[in-house]
């Protein structure tokens, strides 16, 4: 049956994935940022020197030119004077003369405050002391010639005033050079500074680009992978790698479009494990987990490419045939499948064997849509276990009808419990030493309103898988109670009632205080109630069941293994329980006069319980030739309907007393 507990892989992008991912997106983000700003701001910076450099340095050319200009032109000014007709003509030439003088000091003092090099600064100081040579002469010149000295005038001009003048432009001219030099070199180098800024710029931004691009791409191939991953897993199985029903619903769909077209046949095969909660809860979950992976490796390996092997969950699983022509052909995959599964495991370096219960569905005939045949494959398995399991049944219409009365049960149970049709009966185990009943077990009855009293057998899975045991369970364990304190009233002090507990009651977690609760109020001393689990009950957590059973065993309750013989666990495992009681299965009894295997199980069992200490109780024994032959075994108390049929309270209490010697013999 289906497991609750199935644990399932889901794909998630884990948290330290997601903030590389953020983080690398920031980083990028901002480092294109600032690779941008700090680039565009050099630029900027560098382009902005290069103007004024080049500003900076033509004006200083300008100057320098000017000032070239100016001295030659003030020699020529002196040439004119000496050459003028007139007075107003000399005076005049002498006043721009002296302008000429003052547009020179201007444009040098200019040039001062512009960033020189220490040449020119050099050449500079030397024009300043040749001009200052100089100008007393050119000064004496013009005075010459303004008082009519004209021939002493020219003489000191050629003489001196001309050499001398020379001189400085000599001085200039070289000056000029050199600030014509420097301009060069200062463009050159802010040219220079610009291209490498713009140089870093570029590089730095396509780096930064680079990396975008590379995390991108890592980024696209992640996300893709997981896509990819997500989209498996979505439609795959954890455990096996099988599609899961999402994907199974859409490949039958396609199988039954095509089978409609082309007149095939479809065959579902719902097959569920038997007994496969027995495998996990004895022998745990990865031996549970490891039988599902090797069964589901054989249905892939039993079929066609072209058919589908799906599992749904738990123990379930799907396998459809496709484009089949006739009936026959798909019970072919049906024997092939069951003789697959039905080979022995290897699980745990144990031996394990397991059956499995087939429900079939074939399109057209019980359906044409993949819902209608998943769910009446599924109606099918249910009856093939409900028959007894290990069997393969197909579909037929009925059936639903079936599955109708299962959920009219399910609520006609809730009503039933709502308004008290359950009771327990009570059947007596007598002890064949003294011939008398010790102890009775309380067997829930059902007083359905049309159906009569009906045995557990029908309706107690039901009330195991919905939960309502718990409390339907314990509403029996009081009224038994009860009862028996009544007896023990009654003058019967050494009765007990017996308990059965299912797995669902006996875990739950206030089990032992509600039992507490139970004998106080209901004055039943704690030897008067016995309790009843199975093997596998105590198989599913070993040291928890060992612990409550402590419990119940400090508080004078004793406790019996039910059914004992028919679960997984081994005799080794007994030593751990701390029971007082084996109740060893109907199954060994039934036959036990012509079968001596089952004989000496028996005595194997009644030998070691008492080598433990144990009581033994032998169920089921309905004839006398059984009773003989367990007699001779050694066994001491037996049940079943030899003795009695499980009765109600009242006619119980009738028989309680009586000796026993009569109806079943003596003891030998
Ligand atoms: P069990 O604990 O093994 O109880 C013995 C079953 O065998 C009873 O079936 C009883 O009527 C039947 N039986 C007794 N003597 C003979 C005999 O000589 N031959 C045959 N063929 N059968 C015999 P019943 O009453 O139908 O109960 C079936 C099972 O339901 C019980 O098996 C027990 O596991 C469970 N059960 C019954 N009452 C309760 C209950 O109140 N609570 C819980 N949790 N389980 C219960
Ligand atoms: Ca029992
Ligand atoms: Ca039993």
């Amino acid at each position: 049956m289906r497991e609750p507990g199935e644990p399932t892989r889901r794909f998630v992008l884990s948290p330290a994935w997601k903030l590389g991912l953020v983080a690398g997106f920031v980083t990028q983000l901002l480092l294109i940022l600032f690779v941008t700003f700090i680039g565009l701001a050099a630029m900027n910076t560098s382009e902005q020197r290069l103007m004024t450099i080049t500003q900076q340095h033509l004006h200083k050319l300008q100057l320098s030119k000017a000032m070239v200009f100016l001295a030659r032109e003030r020699t020529l000014n002196l040439f004119k004077a000496l050459h003028a007709e007139d007075m107003f003509e000399r005076d005049a030439l002498y006043l721009e003369f002296t302008q000429m003088a003052n547009r020179f000091v201007t444009a040098r003092s200019e040039l001062l405050t512009l960033p020189l090099t220490p040449q020119e600064r050099r050449l500079l100081d030397e024009q300043r002391e040749l001009t200052r040579h100089a100008v007393p002469i050119q000064e004496e010149v013009m005075q010459l010639a303004r008082d009519e000295k004209l021939a002493a005038a020219r003489k000191l001009l050629m003489a001196e005033a001309i050499p001398a003048q020379n001189a400085v432009l000599d001085v200039l001219s070289r000056l000029d050079e050199a600030a014509r030099g420097s301009t060069q070199e200062a463009i050159a180098s802010a040219e220079q500074a610009y291209a490498a800024a713009r140089f870093w710029m570029y590089s730095l931004c396509g780096a930064a680009l680079l990396i975008g691009i590379v995390v991108a791409a890592i980024v696209i191939a992640y996300t893709n992978r997981a896509g990819r991953e997500r989209e498996h897993m979505a439609t795959h199985d954890a455990l096996t790698g099988l599609p899961n029903r999402l994907l199974l619903m859409g490949r039958l769909e396609q199988a039954v479009a095509r089978a409609l077209r082309h007149k095939f046949l479809v065959g579902v095969m719902f097959i569920d494990l038997d007994r496969f909660k027995l495998v996990n809860d004895t022998l745990g979950h990865a031996a549970g987990d490891e039988l599902i992976r090797q069964v589901a490796e054989r249905l892939s390996g039993t079929v066609r490419s072209e058919d589908i092997v799906a599992r749904l969950g738990g123990d379930e699983f799907v396998v459809v045939v496709t484009d089949a022509d006739k009936v026959g052909q798909i019970i072919h995959v049906v024997d092939k499948v069951t003789e697959a599964v039905t080979r022995t495991y290897q699980i745990a370096g144990r031996e394990i064997f397991v059956t499995c219960s087939i429900g079939i569905s074939l399109c057209p005939n019980d359906g044409t849509t993949a819902n209608d045949l998943l769910q009446h494959a599924d109606t099918a398995m249910y009856h093939a276990k409900e028959s007894g399991r290990n069997r393969y049944q197909m579909f037929d219409a009925e059936m639903n009808a079936r599955v109708a009365q299962r959920l009219h049960l399910e609520t006609d149970l809730r009503q039933g419990i709502a308004r008290g049709e359950f009771q327990p009966y009570y059947q007596p185990q007598i002890n064949l030493e003294t011939q008398r009943i010790h102890v009775v077990e309380a067997l829930m009855r059902w007083h359905h309103p049309t159906r009569g009293t009906m045995e557990p057998g029908s309706y107690l899975d039901l009330l195991e898988e919905t939960g309502t045991i718990v409390e339907l369970g314990r509403r029996l364990l009081l009224e038994a109670c009860t009862q028996c304190a009544q007896w023990h009233a009654e003058g019967h002090t050494e009765l007990a009632v017996a308990i059965n507990l299912s797995g669902k009651e006996f875990w739950q977690a206030d089990l032992v205080e509600f039992v507490e609760q139970a004998l106080v109020q209901t004055k039943l001393p704690a030897q008067g109630l016995h309790l009843e689990l199975t093997e596998t009950i105590l198989m599913q957590d070993i040291d928890q069941a060992v612990a409550k059973i402590q419990q119940f065993k400090q508080m004078g309750v004793r406790v019996a293994v039910d059914d004992f013989g028919t679960g997984y666990s081994s005799l080794a495992h007994l030593k751990h329980f701390p029971v007082d009681t084996l109740k060893i299965d109907r199954f060994f009894i039934k036959d036990i006069q012509n079968q001596p295997i089952d004989a000496a199980i028996t005595r194997a069992i009644i030998s070691l319980s008492e080598s433990l200490g144990l009581d033994t109780v032998v169920e089921g024994v309905e004839d006398p030739q059984q009773l003989e032959a367990l007699r001779k075994l050694g066994c001491r108390v037996v049940q079943g309907y030899l003795i009695g049929r499980p009765l109600p309270g009242k006619d119980i209490g009738a028989i309680l007393g009586q000796d026993w010697t009569h109806t079943l013999g003596p003891d030998h």
